[in-house]
C-alpha cells in the first residue's frame, strides 16, 4: 500500500512563500516586499533585482532550469512560455544562471496570439505580463522538468486588459474601497482593508485514458458528442458521497500531494452524483489567491490524471443525460480586523450591519442578475444552465427559512423582532451526541445561496475560471455600497437612515428572493412574472456586456473600460463560433469515418443473415425488421450530416463575429442533435462488438 505523506512537512513546498522570502532577503528589502503587498505600490528597482536573485536561487536549488510568467489569457486555462535561467558562461565556460528584477516584473509574450477582441486592430500588438506579487510565485513540476512560475496580470502596450487577472485586482480594489466606507460607518476604525474571500468547489469526471483514445470527441471537444444511456445510468445515486475506488483514491492521493507541495490548501473531497465524478473543495482563500490556486488545480488535475492512466474532464456537460459538472463559487467579504461582513451571528435580527450588508447584496444581484448570469457563461455551462440541471439559467437568492424570515419582519414592519433558532437535532439514539442544527438548511437547485456566513454561487461552469464571476460579484456589491455609503455619510441620524435603507432596499428587490424548488416550471414561469430575466446562452448573455447599465458601471468602478467590454464580448462570439466549429467538424468525422461505416458493414452481414435465413426456408421477420430500423436510422443520418456540411459551411463564411455566433447556435447546434438521434438509435441497434468506440458504459462503470 502507498507511500505516506506528510502534510505540515510538503505543504507549501514548491511556494516562494512570505516566510521564504524573510528568512532569505535582507530586512529592508523583505519590509518593502510586504509593504507592496499590504499596501499596494511598486517595488525599487534595486529590490526588485534582489528579490528576482533570491527568488532564481530558491528555484535552481530545487532543480528548477526556466521560468515563466504564468497568465490567464481569454480562453484556455493558463499560459506560459518558458525561459531558462541561462546567462553567460564566465571565462571558464562556467554557467552562471540570472535572473533580473526586470525580468521577475515584465514579460512581453507575443500578444498575437492569444485573443484581444479587437484590442489589436485598434493598439499595438505588443503585450506585457506584470508581476502579481500578492499571489506568490511556484515551482511547477512536469515533463518539461522544473519551472518556476510567476503569476501575473496581462496588458496591452497601452493598458487594456487582455487576461481574467487584472478585472479581478480591480475590482477588489474596488470593492474594498466601497466596503471600508460602510465598515468605518459602522464605527469600526480598526480595519484598513476588506478582503475577498473565495473558495471554490471544483466538480470534474474521471475516465480511462486508453478508452479517452478511442474517441474523437473527447480528444478534440472534452465531451462526448455521441452516446447512449447506459442500462445503469444514476438512478440509484449510489455513486454520491460512495467508497472512492482504489485507482481513483490512488490519483487523489497524488492529487493532494502535488497541490499541497504547491501551497493549494485542497481540503474536502468525495464522489459525486454521476458515476465516474468527483469533488475537490480547498479552503477558500483571498480571492486572487483562490482563482490562481483554481487554475492551479485544473491544471494539476489533468497532469496527475494522465499519471494514472485517467483522462480528467473538466467539461461542464461530457456525458448527455448524466450530471454535469459545475464550480460553486463561494464567496465572502473579511475585514483586516477579522469581522466577515456576512455573518450573521446567533440573533441576524439584531445584527444591523449584516442586515444592512445583506440588503446591499440582494439589491446588487436583483439590479445587475444579467451580469452575474453572464459571469458564469460559458459554451460548455450552456448545456447546465437552464437545461434542467443544477441551477437554472434565472439568478434567485435562497436565504433559508431563518433570514427569509427576518427579511419579512423587515419588509412588513420595519423591525425584526425575531431570529428562528435551528433547534437540536435529536437522532433517536443516546450515546450520540445532540448537536446544533444550522438555521439555514440547504437548498440544492438555488443559484445564489446564503449558506451560513457566504453566499455560494452555483452556476459556474467546471471549466470556467472563477475570476470572471468574482470580478462581476465584487463590482456590482461595490456599486451598492458606494450607493448607500454616499447617503448614509450625509444623513443626520445613521441609525434612522440605515434602518430605513434596509427597508427600501429589501422591499425593492425582494422579487429576487426564491426559497423554492429552482428547476420547477412553475417557478420559471413566476419568474417571468417577477420580470426576472432568463438568459437562455452564453452569446445572448454576452449581449448584456455593452449594454449602457453595464458600460456604467464598470467604467465608474474601473473595472473595464467600454473598449475591453467591447472586446471581451467579441471573444465570448469568437469563442462560441469556434468551440461549435469543432464540435461540428468532429461530429461530421466520427459520423462519415466511423459510425456509418461500421453500421453499413454491420446492416450488410446482416442482411446475408436474412438471406440466408430466407434460403434455408424459415421466417426471418425478426431480422427483417432489425435491419428495416438500421436502415430508417441509417437514412436520418446520413440526411443530418449532409445537412450539418452545409450549414457548418455556411456559418464560416459569416464575417461579423456576433452574426456567426449566433448562426451557429441557431441553425448548427440543432442539426447536431438530429445527428446524434439517429447515431445513438443506432448504437443501441448495433452488435457491441462492431462498435467503432467505447460506449457510455464502457467509460463510466468500467474505467
Ligand atoms: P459545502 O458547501 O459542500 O457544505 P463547505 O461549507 O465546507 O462545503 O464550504 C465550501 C467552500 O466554501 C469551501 O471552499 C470553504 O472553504 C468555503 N468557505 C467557507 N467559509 C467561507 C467564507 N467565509 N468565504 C468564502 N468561502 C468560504
Ligand atoms: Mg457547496
Amino acid at each position: 500500500m502507498g507511500e505516506r505523506v506528510n502534510v505540515e512537512e510538503i505543504f507549501g513546498e514548491n511556494v516562494f512563500t512570505i516566510e521564504k522570502m524573510r528568512e532569505r532577503l535582507p530586512k529592508n528589502v523583505y519590509k518593502e516586499v510586504v509593504s507592496v503587498i499590504e499596501g499596494g505600490g511598486e517595488l525599487s528597482k534595486g529590490s526588485a533585482d534582489v528579490v528576482a536573485n533570491a527568488m532564481k536561487n530558491w528555484a535552481v536549488e530545487h532543480g528548477a532550469t526556466h521560468y515563466t510568467h504564468w497568465f490567464q489569457p481569454l480562453t484556455g486555462i493558463t499560459a506560459e512560455k518558458h525561459d531558462a535561467f541561462i546567462g553567460s558562461p564566465d571565462k571558464d565556460g562556467k554557467m552562471i544562471t540570472s535572473f533580473s528584477g526586470k525580468e521577475l516584473i515584465k514579460g512581453e509574450p507575443d500578444a498575437s496570439s492569444f485573443p484581444s477582441g479587437g484590442l489589436r486592430a485598434t493598439f499595438e500588438a505588443r503585450g506585457y505580463t506584470t508581476w502579481d506579487i500578492t499571489s506568490p510565485a511556484f515551482l511547477k513540476e512536469s515533463g518539461a522538468g522544473v519551472t518556476l512560475c510567476i503569476p501575473t496580470a496581462f496588458c496591452s502596450y497601452t493598458g487594456e486588459a487582455l487576461d481574467k487577472k487584472t478585472p479581478l485586482l480591480r475590482s477588489m480594489e474596488a470593492v474594498n474601497k466601497q466596503a471600508l466606507r460602510i465598515v468605518k460607518l459602522f464605527g469600526n476604525d480598526r480595519a484598513t482593508k476588506v478582503n475577498v474571500s473565495v473558495g471554490p468547489e471544483q466538480e470534474y469526471f474521471l475516465i480511462d485514458w486508453d478508452k479517452s483514445m478511442k474517441r474523437e470527441d473527447i480528444i478534440f471537444t472534452g465531451r462526448t458528442l455521441f452516446g447512449a444511456m447506459p442500462p445503469k445510468g444514476q438512478e440509484m445515486e449510489d455513486h454520491y458521497f460512495g467508497v472512492i475506488r482504489e485507482n481513483v483514491g490512488e490519483f487523489m492521493k497524488d492529487l493532494n500531494k502535488e497541490l499541497w507541495k504547491l501551497g493549494v490548501p485542497d481540503k474536502t473531497q468525495h464522489n459525486e452524483v454521476a458515476p465516474g465524478q468527483h469533488e475537490l473543495a480547498p479552503i477558500y482563500e483571498t480571492a486572487n489567491i483562490a482563482v490562481d490556486h483554481n487554475q492551479i488545480i485544473m491544471e494539476t488535475m489533468k497532469r496527475v490524471a494522465e499519471h494514472h492512466n485517467m483522462r480528467c474532464l473538466l467539461h461542464e456537460k461530457p456525458f448527455a443525460g448524466v450530471n454535469g459538472s459545475g464550480k460553486h463559487d463561494n464567496w465572502s467579504l473579511c475585514t483586516d480586523d477579522g469581522v466577515n461582513l456576512l455573518d450573521p451571528g446567533d440573533t441576524p435580527n439584531k445584527n444591523v450591519q449584516f442586515l444592512f450588508v445583506l440588503a446591499c447584496v440582494l439589491k446588487a444581484v436583483d439590479t445587475h442578475a444579467d451580469l452575474l448570469r453572464q459571469s458564469a457563461a460559458d459554451v460548455g455551462n450552456d448545456h447546465r444552465l437552464g437545461a434542467d440541471e443544477a441551477p437554472p439559467a434565472i439568478i434567485s437568492v435562497f436565504l433559508g427559512e431563518q433570514l427569509e424570515d427576518v427579511v419579512r419582519q423587515l419588509i412588513e414592519t420595519g423591525e425584526a423582532k425575531s431570529s428562528k433558532k435551528g433547534g437540536k437535532l435529536k437522532t433517536g439514539v443516546s450515546t450520540l451526541p445532540q448537536f446544533e442544527k444550522d438555521a439555514t438548511d440547504r437548498n440544492r437547485t438555488s443559484p445564489f445561496a446564503f449558506t451560513g456566513n457566504k453566499f455560494e454561487f452555483r452556476m459556474v461552469g467546471s471549466s470556467d475560471s472563477m475570476a470572471s464571476s468574482n470580478t462581476t460579484l465584487n463590482t456590482i456589491v461595490a456599486e451598492a455600497f458606494c450607493e448607500a455609503a454616499d447617503i448614509l455619510e450625509k444623513a443626520d441620524d445613521f441609525d434612522m437612515a440605515v434602518h430605513d435603507l434596509i427597508k427600501k432596499y429589501l422591499t425593492k428587490h425582494q422579487r429576487i428572493i426564491f426559497n423554492g424548488d429552482g428547476y420547477s416550471d412553475d417557478w420559471k414561469k413566476e419568474a417571468e412574472r417577477r420580470g426576472l430575466p432568463n438568459i437562455k446562452s452564453t452569446i445572448e448573455a454576452a449581449d448584456t456586456l455593452t449594454s449602457k447599465k453595464a458600460v456604467e458601471l464598470f467604467e465608474r468602478f474601473g473595472v473595464f473600460t467600454k473598449t475591453e467590454l467591447e472586446s471581451r464580448q467579441e471573444i465570448i462570439f469568437e469563442n462560441y463560433a469556434k468551440t461549435i466549429n469543432i464540435e461540428a467538424l468532429t461530429m461530421i468525422d466520427m459520423a462519415s469515418k466511423q459510425i456509418i461505416p461500421a453500421v453499413m458493414k454491420y446492416a450488410g452481414r446482416l442482411a446475408k443473415d436474412v438471406n440466408e435465413i430466407k434460403a434455408a426456408g424459415v421466417d426471418a421477420t425478426v431480422e427483417t425488421q432489425e435491419l428495416k430500423e438500421i436502415q430508417d436510422n441509417l437514412t436520418k443520418m446520413k440526411k443530418a450530416l449532409d445537412k450539418l456540411k452545409a450549414e457548418e459551411a455556411k456559418a464560416r463564411k459569416i464575417e461579423d463575429p456576433r452574426k456567426m455566433a449566433f448562426y451557429y447556435k441557431d441553425h448548427v447546434r440543432p442539426v447536431m442533435e438530429d445527428l446524434r438521434a439517429p447515431a445513438d438509435a443506432l448504437e443501441m441497434l448495433v452488435a457491441k462488438t462492431d462498435w467503432p468506440f467505447p460506449t457510455y458504459a464502457d467509460l463510466l462503470f468500467e474505467g
